[in-house]
Formats: structure tokens, sequence, C-alpha cells
């Protein structure tokens, strides 16, 4: 019998970024044009990564939950970060404003985890609306490097992409482990 591995993951990033239908297409396989933005939801699915499986417990967070005070999250809320093993940071592609949210995002979490290395995949979501840019890839993948984590660009109409974003995460979750394991 294979071990099934409890993993869970918060999705978090400004509003209207993509994170439920990243969440949607990612469990349900669909992509939703409206979503009720003032809700909360966790889903769960069983990922298989080669022999092992995976219970990915995700947590999507609803924007009012984060309080935006000027230039930082003011409150981060214990439960985003006790007993989680990964995070999914998303901006949009099409806003800069999302994409500087994250920075001070991720700066919360680590002082929030002691300043241990986090398995995060950063998400460049809405890669489809190409055209109406404002963060170029170089720049997510600048600012992923500098933590040590992965990123991507994303689209959450494209199952595949979005796919690719969890699978990862696992694999950060397992790499940074790893590199504990052997310190
Ligand atoms: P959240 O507030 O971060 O959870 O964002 P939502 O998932 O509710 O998405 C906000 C809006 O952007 C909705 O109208 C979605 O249909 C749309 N959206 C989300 N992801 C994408 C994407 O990758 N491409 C495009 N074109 N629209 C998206």
């Amino acid at each position: 019998m294979p071990l099934v591995r409890y993993r869970k993951v918060v999705i978090l990033g400004y509003r209207s970024v993509g994170k439920t239908s990243l969440a949607h297409q990612f469990v349900e396989g669909k992509f939703l044009e409206r979503y009720d933005p003032t809700v909360e939801n966790t889903y769960s699915k069983i990922v298989t990564l080669g022999k092992d499986e995976f219970h990915l417990h995700l947590v999507d967070t609803a924007g009012q939950v984060l309080v935006w005070g000027g230039d930082e999250y003011s409150i981060l809320p214990y439960s985003f970060i006790i007993g989680v093993h990964g995070y999914v940071l998303v901006y949009s592609v099409t806003s800069l404003h999302s994409f500087q949210v994250i920075e001070s995002l991720y700066q919360k979490l680590h002082e929030g985890h002691g300043k241990t290395r986090l398995p995060v995949v950063l998400v460049g979501n809405k890669a489809d609306l190409s055209p109406n840019r404002e963060v170029q890839a170089v720049e997510g993948k600048k600012l992923a490097e500098s933590w040590g984590a992965t990123f991507m660009e994303s689209s959450a109409r494209e199952n595949q992409l979005t796919q690719g974003i969890f699978t990862k995460v696992i694999q950060e979750i397992a790499r940074v482990e790893n590199s504990y394991g052997q310190e």
C-alpha cells in the first residue's frame, strides 16, 4: 500500500488575480468566468507523482482575510502559517500592483516562519492576457530566484499549466524537506 502524504497548501495573492480560478481548474478541470469573491474555500485532491500519493488540501484565501494597510499586509492570520506545508503565491501579469503585493506578502510569511526557507511556487497568472501585460516574466523569475523558489507563468484557462503549479508545489515541499535533512 502506498503511503498517502498529507500536504496543506495555501494560495495567496491580491484580489482578482485568479486564485479561485486556479484552484477550481485544478480540482474540477474547468474555468469559471464568474465566482463569488467573498468566500474562502478549501479543496482536496489526491495527486499521484510517480510512486507517491499525496492528499493535497488547498486553502483558497478570500481577499478580505488579508488586511491591506498601506504598503503591506498588517494582519496575516496564524492559520496561514501553522500547519502549512507550502504556498502558491499568485499575481496577475496584467497588474503591477498585484506583483508588488506579493513581495511584501512573502516577507510576512518568511517572518512568520522564523525566516526558514519556504516551499513556494510564484505564479504569474493571466498569461493569456499578455497584450495587457504590466509584469514581464523575467521580473517574476528574478523575484522567485531571490527567494530560492520556483516561478511559473500560467493561465487558469489552461488545465495543463494549472496542474503543473500544484504538482510543482508538492515537489518544492519535498525539495525543501530534503535540503533540511542534509544540513
Ligand atoms: P481571486 O480573487 O484571486 O480568487 O480571482 P478569481 O479566480 O475570482 O478571478 C478573478 C477574475 O479573473 C474572474 O473573472 C476570472 O474569470 C478571471 N481570471 C482568473 N484567472 C484568469 C486567467 O488566467 N486568464 C483570464 N483571462 N482570466 C482569468
